[in-house]
């Protein structure tokens, strides 16, 4: 035998759609807002929730996550950058989208990708580990920054 009391849940579960902050392609994101009805959520005015409160919160807490860019799941820790060769050495300069310097050093892959298509600058999707190195990846279009 238990005490336990299962709540009961007020969710709503959501889409949002459209191009990825990261990689530009096209991404569907689900999410499902919940809150459960107990004595312990409480409003600012320290009663218990009514379900009408939650529905309203959850509405609100989609409106908000609707505002937000948009990210696949996969390139959540992905950042674009532009890649530029240096002028006095075979290093590349890797630049984040607000033109700061994260990285120089030697690259042959990527330098000879740059040399190849005779461009100066480049842009890539990068990925940066929990260390914080950064692996140069995909090529993608060229970008505004
Ligand atoms: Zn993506």
């Amino acid at each position: 035998m238990s005490n336990w009391i299962k709540f009961s849940e007020e969710s709503i579960t959501a889409t949002k759609a459209g191009k990825c902050s990261v990689c530009g392609k096209h991404c569907k994101l689900t999410r499902k807002f919940y809150q459960t009805l107990n004595p312990y959520n409480k409003d600012k005015n320290g009663l218990m929730k009514t379900r009408g409160q939650i529905q309203k919160e959850l509405k609100e807490d989609i409106t908000n996550w609707k505002g937000k860019q948009i990210t696949h799941v996969k390139c959540e820790n992905k950042v674009i950058v532009k890649v530029q060769r240096a002028f006095n050495n075979d290093n590349i300069l890797v630049y984040n989208k607000d033109k700061t310097i994260i990285w120089e050093g030697e690259s042959k892959d990527v330098y000879r990708q740059l040399e190849e298509s005779n461009s100066l600058k480049a842009y890539f999707i990068a990925e940066v580990n929990k260390k914080g190195f950064i692996e140069i990846m995909t090529r993608i279009t060229d970008q505004d920054f």
